[in-house]
């Protein structure tokens, strides 16, 4: 195995692309460390890409939104009080994955490109509408964070492409976001079910919505007929649920050793009312808090 460590992007890229056997990335190495020790994949190559210049960095972007560098870690987003203001539904999912000794090593991008279907961090992104920029021998291009991953350990991304950042939009007045996941286990277990909701108000009632649902299909489910059945009210109980069984309904989960489909199915509904909860009564807190600014 040959272990690299370029400081640009083109570097890794060209690595990457001439490499001809099989090539894995270094981020956190909380998901690749512990494939290679387990024998399950052996690269040719292993590129660790956390030399390169502004990986570890969170930025502000001009139009409001952020830019998350590809070795910025759950810890160090937990600790940016503006990020956790504007997105603290992003973050929380992020947070839940592993331990703190894990989270001061494992990044969001590893866990998209990692591909499972209960990986904690991707529901509260697609929920966002967050976009990776990509960079590949073809050049640069980007993609919402929901056209990644494929299936379990597949991803969109094509041989020697690497993502460079993760961008988030700008949050915008009167908007929240939310994550909670179903665990056997209090922590260091993996999401049963996840579910991330983002809301946006025009007064008390909701003007757009986007639902994700983790660990119930091969790739996390963008539920656009859970969103379709909360906007235009002020989640009372009917919407609460229509979306229950909306959401209940785009669940398509297998049974396993972790819970039966239907189990699945059933804390799906239960996990997405609760979000939408609290992503509405963050909005209202925020709303109260910019008011109380602004005077
Ligand atoms: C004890 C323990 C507990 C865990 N608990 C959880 C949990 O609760 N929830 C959860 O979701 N996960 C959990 N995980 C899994 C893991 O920690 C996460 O998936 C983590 O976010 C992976 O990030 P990383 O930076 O360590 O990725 P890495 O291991 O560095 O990389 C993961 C994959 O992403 C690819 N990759 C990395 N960077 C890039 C890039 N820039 N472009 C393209 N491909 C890239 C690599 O080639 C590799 O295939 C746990 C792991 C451990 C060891």
């Amino acid at each position: 195995m040959r272990y690299h460590r370029p400081e640009s992007f083109e570097d890794a890229v060209a690595i990457a692309a001439g490499s001809g056997g099989t090539t894995r990335f270094l981020a956190g190495g909380t998901d690749v460390l512990v494939q290679l020790r387990a024998g399950l994949v052996t690269p040719d190559d292993l590129i660790d890409l956390k030399h390169i210049p502004g990986v570890a960095e969170i930025v502000r972007t001009a139009d409001g939104g952020w830019r998350i560098g590809i070795a910025v870690t759950g810890a160090q987003m937990g600790r940016h009080a503006d990020l956790v203001r504007d997105w603290p539904g992003v973050v929380e999912g992020m947070q839940l994955v592993g331990s703190t000794q894990v989270q001061g090593r494992a990044t969001p991008v590893g866990n998209l490109c990692n591909g499972s279907p209960a990986a904690d961090s991707v529901p509260g992104l697609v929920a966002a509408g967050a976009r990776v920029d990509i960079l590949g021998p073809g050049g640069p291009r980007s993609l919402a964070v929901e056209e990644v991953p494929t299936g379990p350990g597949r991803t969109t991304l094509r041989p020697g492409e690497i993502i460079t950042a993760i961008t988030l939009p700008p949050r915008g007045a009167q908007a929240g976001d939310a994550y909670l996941r179903f665990t056997p286990r209090t922590e260091m277990d993996i999401a049963v079910v996840g579910v991330a909701v983002n809301l946006r108000l025009d007064g008390e009632r909701i003007a757009a919505a986007r639902i994700a649902l983790g660990a119930v299909a091969p790739t996390v489910l963008l539920a656009d007929a859970a969103a379709a059945a909360i906007i235009g009210t002020p989640l009372d109980d009917a919407a609460l649920t229509a979306l229950a069984t909306a959401a209940t309904a785009a669940a398509n989960p297998i049974s396993d050793k972790r819970g039966t489909a239907d189990f699945r199915k059933e804390i799906t509904g239960v996990l997405v009312r609760r979000a939408a909860r609290i992503a509405y009564d963050r909005v209202q807190a925020r709303t109260g808090i910019q008011q109380g600014e602004d005077k």
